[in-house]
């Protein structure tokens, strides 16, 4: 019925051939008016010519920005001195003999591919237009042929593609649930799965052995531009495997997206670093190790320091630490430094205190008359730093000097261009703590969920010291991006019920919680682990883009909500009774 745009290529001149499309950039010039047509696979330059016999030339007068058309024609050179090398068609152009209009369009809000500022809102309201644009159009399509190599590469491993319930219980992945009222059982409420973390435990106890899913997840939680309420994952699970089954086969798959999408040979295998080496050297669990910019830890040099606010910080039981910024004095003026002070009471500093390395290794400006010349060689020794660097420090609790540094470093890196363009920097981060103590619910929490394995080596402790026990999981992170993660799982029922205990979980709540899955354990749970994948995020990295909207079809606002449905809406108030609900507050949108 029809070519498309990009198909066709100089061997194809003097041919003729029927295209079907819309109208863009339209350009009267008296007796030729050209137009791009634009296809799903690309874009083709069309002539009309007043001199061409029949109707078409008075039809293409009638052609508006965004018309769906039928075109037939010659194709042929561009003349000498108007190609266009932006375009892959750009040597060639269809002569029209006839046209159809196909449809016509209305008024358009915003124009397609333009740069023009849009405001979010109105390009989500007009969805279907933005996806007209080229780039969310190959973001899209990109999504196509990575979640199909998935599924390859998966298949082919001999897993199965399962399909999980949507309609459900609460699955603990520390957000908040969606709920669905229930009008047969009145009173009662579905949650939607934030993972389906105990369904792909059950699906091991069942005997499958390899699950994997690309599934929707939700939770409720308050948005930012890599989060949605709900969004996309690569879930996976296998029976019979330790930490270092599931680490090669995610590292295989990647290798292979990489190649495959986008000619990239990743480095195998992926660095690893310890959780409490990555707190300590990135003040992060999910290093950008882009770049150096390590953190030193210097309690050791300035244990009896002359400065009293690192000597009693250090006496409380707190650290000092610093990262060294190479070349420092040239990339910051005094004024920056002020400023600097500023960004990190926000990271929540309690100061900042820095020195300059001048020559001869002498140290300049900032603390430097507090520090002696012991504790200066210790320090040059320990941060490596030269002449011309600056050493900025932090001297408080080791989880705020750490988390301020870390993110310093992160600050510092964007602000003066240290992350190496077009780099692809994989690492797992290992051996998290099993339990966090949440200051918010003043109790011991799990930082991943209740379900991961404790490390073996630390099973005595679980008791006497919770907080001191590892956890057999792994995130994988990406340029700094956390883009999956996983573990263990505890297959054990008695161990099970041992973790709900030390996370304060009533015996009657876990029962009516996880009761299910604690008694599927019971029935001959092979050992197993797992792990998922966030594709949005991790389709937002690939495709250099800012928010993982750009890589969704149909995302919601950053109020969850949808411009182009207007959902979530109000319902009828028949609706609401028959759920045996009653509104207690409503949201004007
Ligand atoms: N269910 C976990 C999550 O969504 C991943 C896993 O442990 O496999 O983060």
């Amino acid at each position: 019925m029809r070519t498309l745009c990009e198909d066709i290529k100089e061997s194809d001149i003097g041919k003729e051939f029927t295209f079907k499309g819309w109208v863009m950039h339209y350009r009267d010039h008296g007796g030729l008016i050209f137009i791009d047509l634009r296809d799903y696979s690309g874009i083709l330059q069309i002539v009309f010519d007043e001199n061409i016999e029949g109707e078409s030339f008075k039809s293409a007068k009638k052609l508006k920005n965004e018309y769906v058309v039928s075109v037939a024609g010659t194709v042929r050179k561009r003349p000498d001195g108007t190609e266009n090398t932006g375009l892959k068609t750009g040597n060639i152009e269809l002569l029209v003999k006839s046209v159809e209009i196909l449809n016509i369009c209305e008024v358009l809000p915003f124009q397609i591919d333009e740069e023009t500022e849009v405001n979010e809102f109105t390009r989500l309201k007009y969805r279907y237009l933005d996806l007209r644009s080229k780039r969310l159009k190959d973001n899209l399509i990109f999504r196509s042929k990575f979640t199909h190599l998935i599924r390859e590469f998966l298949n082919g491993k001999g897993f199965f593609d399962i399909e999980t319930p949507f309609l459900t219980k609460s699955t603990p992945e520390g957000s908040r649930d969606f709920l669905v009222p229930s009008r047969l059982n009145k009173g009662r409420f579905f949650a939607l799965p934030q993972s389906p973390q105990l369904f792909k435990q059950i699906l091991m106890v069942s005997g499958f052995e390899r699950y994997y899913q690309i599934v929707r997840c939700f939770r409720d939680e308050d948005l930012r531009a890599d989060r949605q309420p709900e969004f996309t994952q690569l879930d996976m699970e296998m029976s019979f495997v330790e930490t270092n089954d599931v680490i090669s086969i995610t590292e295989e798959l990647f290798a292979l997206i990489f190649q495959k999408l986008l000619g990239i040979t990743v480095f195998r295998p992926f660095k690893i670093l310890d959780y409490d080496e990555a707190m300590d050297k990135y003040g992060s669990d999910k290093p950008d190790t882009r770049f150096e910019l390590i953190i030193h830890n210097l309690t050791d040099i300035f244990a009896n320091s002359s400065l009293n606010v690192f000597k009693d910080n250090i006496q409380k039981g707190g650290v000092i630490k610093a990262i060294c910024l190479p070349d420092g004095v040239n990339l910051l003026s005094r004024k920056d430094i002020d400023e600097l002070l500023n960004t990190v009471k926000e990271f929540g500093a309690k100061g900042l205190a820095w020195t300059k390395i001048g020559e001869n290794n002498l140290l300049e400006g900032g603390i430097s008359k507090f520090i002696s010349d012991e504790e200066r060689n210790n320090l040059i020794a320990k941060t490596g730093a030269k002449n011309g660097d600056i050493i900025l420090y932090q001297s408080d609790s080791k989880k705020i000097a750490e988390n301020v540094l870390g993110r310093l470093r992160l600050h510092l890196a964007k602000k003066y261009n240290l992350i190496p363009e077009g780099r692809f920097d994989f690492l797992w981060v290992v051996n998290f703590p099993l339990f966090e103590y949440s200051e918010e619910e003043k109790k011991i929490v799990a930082v991943h969920h209740p379900f991961t394995s404790p490390s073996v080596k630390d099973l005595n402790e679980l008791e006497t010291d919770p907080l001191s026990v590892k956890s057999d999981s792994y995130d994988l992170v990406l340029n700094g991006e956390e883009i999956g993660g996983g573990s263990i799982r505890i297959h054990n029922p008695g161990l099970q019920e041992k973790i709900f205990k030390i996370l304060s979980i009533p015996d009657e709540e876990a029962k009516i919680k996880f009761g299910f899955l604690s008694d599927a354990l019971g029935f001959g749970a092979p050992p197993h682990g797992g792990i998922a994948f966030g594709i949005d995020r991790i389709l937002m990295i690939l495709r250099n883009e800012d928010s993982i909207r750009d890589v969704i079809a149909f995302p919601k606002t950053q109020k969850a909500y949808c411009p182009l449905t207007d959902a979530p809406s109000s319902v009828n108030e028949t609706q609401i009774k028959e759920l045996g609900i009653k509104l207690r507050e409503t949201t004007v949108i």
